[in-house]
């Protein structure tokens, strides 16, 4: 295995070239130089479409990495921007880290997969005060995970429920599905047209689904009393996505495992 291949192992990313390794003094760090293998390179940040280059962007861009050891560790690669036919203008994709994030992959998947095992404070501790950010990693763990997992395919009993928050402001109107005992879906509010959303995220028309409803309330409330635990635990997301996607993460099967233990 040649040095570079290596340290992308050590690292925790795939696809990546590592060009070299330094000490960052000031910030006591290891800053590696990377960037993307040929074919991920030119590619939009949003779609991962291949498109043509558009500038240069705003120079290199710095993402925090897992620690190597007890050290902090970063990425550094330039942030060319592409021309995408879909999404216009936008900073290029890179294999390492989702799009807009400020962390690699494996750094969101860790940190993800804390947040739902354990305390604010350990997770704050542990990957260094990142609890301002947990909301915006979050939201985008789970928005890849259900990409690649369809939560409606084989849903025929349901339990819908609406919880409020401790001040009785907030509604989130949730949605069970009993056969594989998850939560299938979650949003803000608590009326009809809430409701009808999910609906058209089931497809088959309301009657068909109206038909395939069937209430568990045990069910029903033993995730409700997860989710009201999770809503005091999301205390500073400043997005409701992210508390959804906490609630999503923790209890519809889409928390990535921690990097390297598939
Ligand atoms: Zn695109």
């Amino acid at each position: 295995m040649r040095t570079g291949s290596r340290w992308a192992r050590l690292l925790g990313v795939e696809e990546t070239i590592v060009d070299g390794v330094a000490v960052d003094e000031e910030e006591e760090a290891i800053v590696a130089s990377v960037k993307p293998h040929q074919r991920q390179r030119n590619r939009c940040g949003r779609c991962g479409e291949r498109s043509g280059r558009y500038d240069a962007g705003e120079g290199r861009r710095r993402r925090r990495a897992l620690d190597l050891g007890t050290i902090p560790a970063s990425l550094e690669a330039e942030a060319p921007r592409v021309n995408c036919g879909e999404h216009g203008v936008v900073v290029a994709g890179v294999p390492w880290a989702r799009h807009d994030a400020r962390f690699t992959k494996s750094f969101d998947d860790q940190t993800a997969w804390l947040t739902t095992h354990s305390a604010k404070s350990t997770v704050s501790s542990l990957m260094r005060g990142v609890w301002r950010r947990v909301g915006g990693i979050i939201s985008r763990v789970a928005a890849e995970a259900e990409t690649l997992m369809d939560r409606f395919a084989g849903l025929r009993e349901i339990g819908i429920d609406e919880i409020r928050d401790r001040k009785g402001q907030n509604y989130l109107t949730v949605v069970v599905g009993h056969k594989r005992r998850r939560l299938v879906w979650a949003a803000p509010g608590r009326d009809t047209k809430t409701l009808s959303k999910f609906f058209e995220r089931l497809g088959g028309g309301g009657a068909r689904a109206s038909n395939a409803l069937g209430l568990s309330n045990a069910l029903v409330e033993s995730t409700n009393t997860t989710i009201r635990l999770l809503m005091r635990q999301a205390f500073g997301f400043r997005d409701p996505a992210a508390l959804i996607g906490l609630a999503l993460v923790s209890l519809g099967g889409l928390c990535p495992p921690p990097p390297g233990r598939p």
